[in-house]
């Protein structure tokens, strides 16, 4: 299978090569050139597989030889160590928990993926690959675990000092082994600037094998098909299936569409955001105007311009009435999203974190025009990743998972960095910096 980018569709590269590079070179998304299609009857025993297999068979489809049985299915046992439970919190809404990983959310999945796959392909190399990750919390604790330990390879995190949770910066600045964690002495963006930088600079470049672990890497984005099936596989009732998305820069969401092109019988998704909404927006409107970001409660889908929106445009070569017809689209304040994490802790006891409780209200709203429809709403992140939001809104105390108190017991180990790009190379290549001392 050969993956082409979004920009010019002429440029098609390998699996490996997609990976690596992240981004094309034109700046466009890698996209499969086709999508694989399970016969339907596939379909029919699914339940019967685990999701290790299930995930198996999704993966194989794209990544087809280039990565041989045995080493996938030992990428698919390092990524899935964790299940993915459906709960029924009310009659027809599920619960998809995809937040039982390392770091309490759905990006586990993409990130340990992506880091086994990468550390396969660079296991030959002579050099190490060095993965930069820009992070205003999440991802860089997702992808500082999924990298932890992964032969010929180092992470280098930058985050801005002061700016992210306890809990968050506990989680990559306490591993060591091949994680380095640099505090930068600003903001979000210089450390995304630093980052860009060392991309564009062609010396670096020779010098080092640097990638991204980026959201918008190819193996981030096909992991997330994997438990769209399995779930599926585990609903009691099988027609019709919605699925809601808590959505920010729409990986997800998008990885769901995809499944359904592979055969997956799922009738309609539905893309649920909070203020930033310029994709429900574009449903209502057919216009597409993205917007400075503005700060929510469900801060993790704070994302004013979606990066994979053009992959859904590409999947739908841009024809509207057939992308309206899989999707819908419905935006919430803070005030609804709180008042459904009320609304359902009083009904069932069950804790919505804010970004499920997104999810939770596209559904309802959908089902509201859809009555007997069957739904399926992710819950992307662990309550307790939100604790004092959730202890707030619920006036209750939110358990903290053993695994996470582990984190909050070690030892922060930073290096600090101010925002200077020759300090930056400094720390990405130490010799480099003796040499020129040396001068
Ligand atoms: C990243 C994230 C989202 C948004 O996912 P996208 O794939 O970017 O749409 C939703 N919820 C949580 C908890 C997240 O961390």
């Amino acid at each position: 299978m050969k993956f082409y980018s979004t920009h010019t569709s002429l440029h098609k590269v390998s699996f490996r090569e997609a990976v690596i590079k992240g981004l094309a070179p034109d700046q466009g998304l890698y996209m499969p050139e086709r999508i694989p299609v399970f016969a339907k009857n596939y379909f029919d025993n699914l339940h019967k597989k685990t999701f290790q297999e299930i995930a198996f068979d999704v993966a194989q489809a794209f990544v087809e030889d280039e990565i041989p049985t045995d080493a996938l299915k030992a990428i698919i046992d390092q990524t899935i160590t964790f299940d993915a439970p459906l709960v029924e919190i009310e009659k027809n809404i599920f619960s998809l928990e995809l937040f039982h990983g390392p770091t309490l959310a759905f990006k586990d999945f993409g990130a340990r993926f992506m880091s086994q796959v990468l550390g396969y392909f660079v296991a030959n190399e002579k050099r190490e690959v060095i993965v930069l990750a820009a992070t205003s919390g999440d991802t860089g604790s997702a992808v500082a675990n999924g990298f932890l330990g992964v032969p010929h390879t180092k992470v280098v995190v930058l985050y801005p000092s002061g700016k992210v949770s306890d809990i968050q910066e506990k989680q990559f600045t306490t591993l060591g082994k091949n994680i380095l964690a640099l505090e930068v002495n600003g903001t979000f963006d210089d450390c995304q600037h630093l980052v860009k930088q060392a991309f564009a600079d062609p010396k670096l470049n020779e010098e080092l094998f640097l990638t991204s672990a980026n959201s918008i890497n190819i193996a981030r984005l096909i992991p997330q098909a994997f438990y769209y099936f399995y779930a599926w596989s585990r609903l009691p009732q099988k027609q019709p299936i919605i699925f809601s998305v808590p959505s920010g820069n729409f990986g997800n969401l998008t990885a769901g569409l995809i499944a359904k092109r592979m055969g997956l019988p799922i009738s309609h998704f539905i893309a649920s955001t909070n203020a930033n909404d310029s994709v429900p927006t574009y449903l209502k409107t057919k216009r597409f105007n993205p917007k400075p970001s503005v700060a929510t409660l469900s801060n993790a889908m704070d994302v004013g311009n979606p990066s994979n929106f053009v992959r859904i445009l590409d999947l739908f070569q841009s024809h509207f009435s057939s992308l309206a017809s899989d999707l819908s689209g419905y935006a919430f304040s803070d005030e609804q999203t709180q008042s459904a994490m009320q609304s359902v802790f009083k009904q069932s006891g069950y804790i919505l974190d804010p970004h499920g409780a997104v999810g939770y209200l596209g559904l309802k709203e959908f089902q509201s025009k859809n009555p007997q429809t069957v739904g399926v709403f992710l819950e992307t992140a662990h309550p307790a990743k939100f604790k004092e939001v959730v202890e707030s809104i619920l006036q209750i105390n939110v358990v903290v998972p053993e695994k996470i108190q582990a984190f909050l017991l070690g030892t922060k180990k930073s290096t600090p960095l101010a925002v200077s790009y020759e300090s930056f190379k400094e720390e990405l290549n130490p010799n480099h910096a003796i040499e020129n001392r040396l001068v």
